[in-house]
């Protein structure tokens, strides 16, 4: 088995490494490093959760820990497609660099130009940036990249997804053509294989072992689900997560809750908050302070359940997550096994549970197909609770019935109810059986409809014929219009 001390590193990055703990190199670290240490190019198709970043922060530190930096021209540019994980990247770079003397500089959105051109003003050896920001910079005059020696593109085929393809090639174009570069995806689509061809020198090619064949230790489940009714599915569904969350009891310490779209990121974050768990979403949408804070207190463990979309979870390096449980089917069976390896790394044993209503079976297919083996089915939580009757009632709960009483009757207070239906009442819900797109939308923190004097009063009332678009005037009852 290769060791470290064969690799050919600089002694202080050896050092870094042993204080890293890490004993051996892994497969893509192996692969990588000497061809990079050599100068060659290197396309390296693998995932997160492999030690890829390692892969290329490694050698690129004891190549930079030779020469210096000189004012706005970085000596090495790594891309990365989202702020975190040019934050992780980041992050590697203070670890395995703490013995070394390097300059960085971290360009991504969210953080003010000025600090960024101050840092770049007096030279940095390393730029760790998104494509976007990073050519910001550049318009603006404030970066020259003609002295970039070694270039990374990171997660290229996540890239890809969000377009930042055309970015990328820009940015290709800005740096010398003697540069070396070292490319990493996941996967080589045909749009990848093509920029690898344009842009990368007879590179050493090295690919490890696919996530999904690898992570035995991640058990997986999959929920087939279908609302009562169409207008109830979405609020059934999330009544199914936390039903599926509930059945993992102890066993779940923390977990990424996956949806597709960041509408739902925020909806189901702010639905489980409200029945008690502690959730907080990531997405791309939210500042960057605020994604910073949620992400470190779910380091930290002091946040429970992180609800995320697949972008801003990219990457991710949250090493003990017991449990991924997607609420949605991913729509790219790729990321099916990106999202469920965010569990069970480094040889720990995780759970990935998924609920697929009918819409998403064709992408569950797909998924299958993919990771070539069946996700057992599980039985179906709110069908093994629910009373086998109309189907009006099999959707209910226990937790949502104050819920839909209160909208008949603003009166009736629950009896029996659990503590989330109490703290239903605590915070006003406005998620109806009758019309649960509407407040959906509401749910997602419209600071307009809860700024109307705290009243919720009239907004279960149904128009019907406005779609989604229902002005909250005409929500209002009569009352609360008159008093406006
Ligand atoms: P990455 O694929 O770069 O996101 O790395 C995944 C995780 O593996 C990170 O927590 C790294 O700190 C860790 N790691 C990287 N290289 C090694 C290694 N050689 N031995 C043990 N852990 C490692």
């Amino acid at each position: 088995m290769t060791k470290f001390s064969d690799l050919n590193l600089n002694p202080k990055v050896l050092k870094a490494i042993e204080e890293a703990g890490y004993e051996s190199p892994t497969p893509i670290q192996a692969g990588a490093i000497p061809p990079a240490l050599e100068g060659r190019d290197v396309l390296g198709i693998a995932q997160t959760g492999t030690g890829k970043t390692a892969s290329f922060t490694l050698p690129m530190i004891t190549m930079l820990a030779r020469g210096r930096a000189r004012a706005r021209m970085p000596r090495s540019l790594v891309l990365c497609p989202t702020r975190e994980l040019a934050a992780q990247v980041a992050e590697n770079f203070d670890t395995y660099a703490k013995h070394v003397k390097l300059t960085k500089a971290l360009l991504i959105g969210g953080v003010s130009f000025k600090e960024q051109d101050q840092l770049i003003d007096k030279g940095v050896d390393v730029l760790i940036a998104t494509p976007g920001r990073l050519l910001d910079h550049f318009e603006r005059g404030k970066l020259i990249l003609s002295d970039v020696k070694v270039m990374v593109v990171d997660e290229a085929d996540r890239m890809l997804d969000m377009g930042f393809i055309p970015d990328i090639e820009k940015i290709f174009g800005l740096t010398p053509f003697t540069r070396q570069t070292l490319f990493f995806s996941a996967t080589m689509a045909s749009e990848i294989e093509r920029i690898t061809n344009t842009f990368l020198s007879n590179p050493a090619r090295i690919e490890v072992a696919r996530q999904a064949t690898a992570s035995e230790t991640i058990q997986q489940g999959v929920v087939m689900f279908k609302g009562s009714r169409r207008d109830r599915e979405a609020s059934e569904k999330r009544k199914v997560l936390r039903m599926l969350i509930d059945n993992e009891g102890d066993t779940c310490t923390n977990a990424i809750i996956f949806c597709n779209r960041k509408v739902d990121v925020d909806i189901v974050a702010k639905s489980l908050k409200k029945y008690g768990y502690d959730a907080a979403p990531i997405h791309g949408d939210l500042d960057q302070s605020q994604r910073t804070r949620t992400l470190d207190g779910f380091r930290a463990g002091d946040l429970r359940f992180l609800v995320a979309s697949d972008v801003a979870a990219r990457g991710l390096d949250v090493p003990a997550v017991s449990h991924v449980f997607n609420f949605d089917v991913p729509s790219h069976a790729e990321d099916y096994v990106h999202r469920i390896g965010r569990t069970g790394r480094a040889g720990r044993d995780g759970k990935a549970l998924m609920i697929c209503v009918p819409k998403d079976e064709k992408n569950f297919d797909d998924i299958e197909k993919l990771i070539q083996k069946p996700i057992p089915r599980l039985e179906n939580p709110l069908q093994s609770g629910a009373p086998t009757g109309e189907p009006e009632d099999d959707g209910s709960t226990a937790a949502e019935k104050p819920k839909r009483s209160r909208s008949r009757s603003r009166k009736s207070t629950p009896k029996s109810d659990a503590a989330p239906a109490a703290k239903e009442q605590a915070a006003p819900e406005t998620v109806s059986a009758e019309a649960p797109k509407k407040s959906e939308k509401s749910d997602q923190g419209g600071s307009q409809d809860r700024g109307r004097g705290g009243s919720n009063r009239g907004r279960d009332t149904k128009v019907v014929g406005m779609g989604d678009h229902l002005p909250s005037f005409i929500a209002l009852s009569f009352e609360d219009r008159r008093a406006s």
